[in-house]
């Protein structure tokens, strides 16, 4: 039995990111368990024809979250990143046209505008009809049937799962309307309206991949990170854990792992363990070409359902000294007869189904009863960016070091 103050479940951003906090308060009495070879999570990355390829897909680290980056750039300084304006395509109708869709109607032939413009007129959300709680209704109700057919829902079956019927729209309500006036103006203007979703700055670092920076902060953690050691069991109320022949116990456990990844929970009552498993996730092959492409975007989507991927990113033009792109694919989709480099990520994105709130509050409610600190996009089952991820770590540190 390896009995410890702290035990970190996972060593990707967030089990990464905790545990550098431990440190920085001058706490070495702690475990990190990670069932790879490498630490880093979804953000790792590999060597690749020459250069590096985020085996996860394509990761960037935003710019708005100045303590979070401040925190990350002690470990990757500053100007060891380059500093991008995002450049991100559909590919549509047989040319690209700018990301976000609504917001560049303007770049589609005269008829398509008039189609998409009707569909925007006639959305829910312009007509005052109440906000729908399902997700594939949420489409129409934002964007119209048009849009919602053409592109939408064909983009979203290929990115999260063919049945979207399931999917909530809880995680949605920050999102702006899409307003007719705006685009009408845009399609007469010639030129896009609104801000960038997400990245509209972003930071890749210049001689590395993404998976550089988590690299570092798992070399300063040293031996205290135990690699090839997956989670196979654990008593929430015991606080205590298994791999293989050895068993850890803790004072306090912070779990960043999926909670359907572990073989056996034990602990939980009986309801929170029998809607456990409804937790449901999505995965995604990342899948190598050499192919230089003509293009100045960083990623490419690809809404056409004919296609495998949903995405595309063009390495070459954010990774300094490399070539090709590579595909992003929903591993129910992959059917490539090409034996390329490609990796398969089988947690790629928590889905947000219409009970996980409730499921989730159970999971808290009683964790932290017993001393059990979830956290990250796996821990909190919540679709995190990087910075979100490390944002949480660093707050729970604090507060359990309180
Ligand atoms: C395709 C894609 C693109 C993305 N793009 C971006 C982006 O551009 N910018 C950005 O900031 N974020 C991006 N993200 C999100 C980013 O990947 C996550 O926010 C981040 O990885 C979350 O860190 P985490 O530590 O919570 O989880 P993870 O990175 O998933 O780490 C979890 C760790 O737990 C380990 N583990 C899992 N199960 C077990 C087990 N049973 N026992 C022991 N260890 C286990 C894993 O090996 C892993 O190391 C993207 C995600 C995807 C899928």
């Amino acid at each position: 039995m390896h009995k410890t103050r702290f035990l970190i479940l996972g060593a990707g951003p967030a089990g990464l990111t905790f545990a550098n906090r431990l440190l920085d308060a001058g706490i070495t009495d702690f475990l990190v368990l990670e069932k790879e070879t490498e630490a880093g999570g979804l953000c790792r990355d590999t060597i690749v024809d020459g250069a590096p390829l985020d085996v996860g897909g394509g990761h960037f680290l935003d710019v708005r979250n100045e303590t979070v980056d401040d925190y990350l750039f002690r470990f990757m300084p500053r100007e060891e990143w380059d500093l991008f304006e995002r450049d991100s395509r559909i590919r549509f109708a047989g040319q690209e046209i700018f990301h976000p869709f609504e917001a560049n109607i303007w770049q589609l032939p005269q008829d398509m505008q008039q189609a998409y413009l009707d569909s925007i007129a006639a959305a829910g959300c312009n007509t005052g009809e109440p906000m729908p709680e399902k997700f594939i209704d949420w489409i129409t109700w934002k964007l119209g049937e048009r849009i919602a057919a053409d592109y939408m829902l064909p983009y979203n079956r290929k990115m999260f799962a063919d049945d979207l019927d399931m999917l909530g729209t809880y995680w949605l309500d920050k999102l702006p309307n899409v307003s007719f006036e705006d685009t009408l103006r845009s399609c007469r203007e010639k030129h896009a309206y609104g801000k960038q979703p997400g990245h509209a700055q972003f930071f890749y670092p210049k001689k590395y991949g993404y998976g550089e920076l988590w690299r570092r902060m798992a070399a300063r953690l040293g031996d205290r990170i135990l690699y090839e050691t997956p989670v196979e069991s654990f008593d929430i109320r015991e606080r205590t854990v298994r791999s293989g022949a050895d068993v850890f116990c803790a004072d306090c456990v912070v779990t960043t792992v999926p909670w359907t990844s572990v073989g056996e929970l034990a602990g939980f009552s009986s309801e929170t363990a029998a809607a456990l498993p409804r937790l449901r996730h999505s995965s995604v092959e990342i899948r190598y070409a050499p192919d230089d492409l003509h293009t100045k975007a960083h990623w490419i989507y690809f809404p056409d359902d004919a296609i495998p991927y949903h995405r595309i990113l063009v390495r070459s033009n954010f990774c300094a000294g490399s070539r090709g792109y590579w595909m992003e694919t929903r591993s129910e989709r992959v059917r490539y007869t090409n034996d390329n480099p490609h990796f398969m990520n089988d947690y790629a994105y928590p889905l947000n189904t219409i009970d996980k709130p409730g499921v989730m509050q159970n999971i808290l409610r009683e964790t932290h009863e017993s001393g059990v600190y979830p956290l990250g996009r796996w821990g909190e089952h919540m679709h995190y960016n990087s910075d979100v991820t490390v944002d949480r770590a660093m707050r729970l540190a604090q507060e359990l070091l309180r």
